[in-house]
């Protein structure tokens, strides 16, 4: 389960921000997240709520938006979208699609106090 030490990352830049910016508490945090990054949203949401304890993101409420996958055919260079890694290229049926976007776990922007 990687996502408790996915959520220790996430308090750990969180609490770096909120440090340089005074903050007292934070409230929600909004996070994008990749279609193929292969995270489980109720796993993360469980495992943030035991690593925020005693945190200034205690209590604080997760949002997420997911991020669709897009590849780059290196065969015929067309931008798809794409469902699951290793899909073909849906132009030229080829397997040579190079993932650009979707792996990400990103902090979007936070709401604080
Ligand atoms: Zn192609």
């Amino acid at each position: 389960m990687h996502e408790l030490s996915l959520c220790k990352n996430i308090i750990d830049i969180v609490e770096e921000q909120s440090r340089n910016r005074s903050v007292k508490k934070v409230k929600a945090i909004y996070l994008e997240i990749g279609e193929l990054a292969l995270i489980e949203k109720s796993a993360l949401t469980f495992s943030f709520e035991l690593v925020a304890k005693g945190t200034i993101a205690e209590g604080a409420i997760l949002s997420i938006t997911d991020v669709p996958a897009k590849g780059l055919c290196d065969y015929c260079g067309v931008f798809v979208t794409i469902k699951q890694r290793f899909d073909p290229c849906v132009h030229c049926g080829n397997f040579s699609l190079k993932v650009i976007q979707g792996d990400e776990l990103r902090i979007k922007t936070m709401e604080v106090e």
